[in-house]
């Protein structure tokens, strides 16, 4: 019997969203609208060149986030979308014995990647409200901690992290402790109130801001994020990371992403439109539903989360369940939330 690691077998692996032919996919929180066509000419003016390796220290991207981000190239690291650059800064932080804070539920790859590096995952539940229970995470800070996610606003609850309260927390974290902010859904997050990690970055050395292109910019197929860090940080994230992970094709797609940031952002209204519309609509139909500043909203169904899937996927609606827990639903174009919406309206129908 070869010798694997224990550890390793007993990890879940990760859960692509379900995707079934002609359901509609909202289980990923991907963009609804197809690329645009200034993203696919870019990659196709590159497929020319796909038999060299990619340049790695992807340059034109890096300098053009520079410029975007008023930081220097080398408090930039690329990866092969954000997860993997949640996994440099891991590995780069912490290893046997050291322990990785996150809220909990929050993004599902925590967890995972953490017991990967070989270190130890300390969930910390978040408040009844389904905030980041930031008193309970600076709680949990031991001699060990060597990272904290903070994931803002928080997949899958929607919910935001405020200016103050990440301060109040900074002001509790030893200062050897990164604290990262993943900022997946950045763009989609209209409350004034909410933290802005690259604020926290410029006041504090050990903040580091994780973005990534998948989720605004609609480029979730070509996998390509970054991290903002100290450059002695983003050094050594470029020492863990997969040499050539991210593609000539990716970095193109990215910068293209960049020059249509006004249009990409129109589309971003478009659904945060829906987003309301949705919530709004949900509220009318007695469901209880937070203020979500991401791309998806989540149904708090605890115990009826089964059931409640079950009538999503009878009106073709493909969800992200967690069961005993709730659902997170991706905004998708207006047909797919009207499916989302009738279906809302009929899982209700026996509690009320
Ligand atoms: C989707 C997501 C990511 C990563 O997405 P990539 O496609 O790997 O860039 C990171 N963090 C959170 C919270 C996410 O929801």
């Amino acid at each position: 019997m070869v010798r694997q690691r224990t550890e390793i077998g007993q990890l879940p692996a990760y859960r692509q969203g379900a995707s079934t032919p002609g359901a509609v996919k909202l289980s990923s929180n991907e963009n609804p609208y197809p690329p645009l066509r200034s993203v696919i000419d870019a990659v196709a003016a590159e497929l020319g060149d796909i038999s060299i390796y990619p340049p790695m220290a992807a340059a034109e991207l890096v300098g053009r986030l520079a410029e975007r981000f008023d930081v220097t190239g080398d408090e930039i690291a690329v990866g092969a979308g954000s997860v993997e650059v949640a996994a440099q800064l891991i590995h780069s932080a912490a290893g046997a014995g050291d322990e990785v804070i996150f809220a909990w539920r929050s993004f599902e790859a925590y967890p995972s990647l953490v017991r990967i590096a070989g270190a130890t995952p300390v969930p910390v539940a978040l408040t009844d409200d389904d905030r980041h229970d930031l008193d309970a995470m600076a709680a949990a800070v031991t001699p060990h901690t060597r990272l904290i996610f903070v994931c803002n606003p928080n997949n899958p609850t929607g919910a935001v992290v405020t200016g103050p309260e990440l301060h109040a927390f900074m002001a509790k974290i030893p200062a050897d402790v990164l604290v990262v902010v993943d900022e997946a859904y950045v763009h989609f997050d209209v409350d004034p109130d909410s933290a802005d990690g690259l604020e926290f970055y410029r006041t504090y050395p050990n903040v580091a801001v994780l973005h990534t292109f998948s989720k605004a910019y609609g480029l979730a197929g070509l996998r390509i994020g970054y991290a903002i860090a100290r450059p002695e940080i983003v050094e050594n994230l470029r020492r863990v990371a997969v040499p050539f992970a991210v593609t000539a094709l990716a970095q193109r797609a990215a910068v293209a992403s960049l020059d249509a940031e006004t249009e990409l952002d129109e589309r971003v209204q478009h659904i945060n439109a829906e987003r309301a519309r949705v919530t709004t609509a949900l509220r009318e139909l007695g469901w209880n539903v937070l203020s979500s500043q991401g791309n998806f909203i989540w149904l708090r169904t605890g115990d009826d989360t089964t059931q409640v899937d079950a009538v999503l996927r009878e009106h073709g609606v493909l969800a992200r369940a967690y069961a005993a827990d709730g659902i997170r639903v991706t905004i998708g174009d207006p047909t797919a939330n009207d499916l989302v919406l009738t279906a809302a309206a009929e899982a209700l129908a026996p509690v009320a």
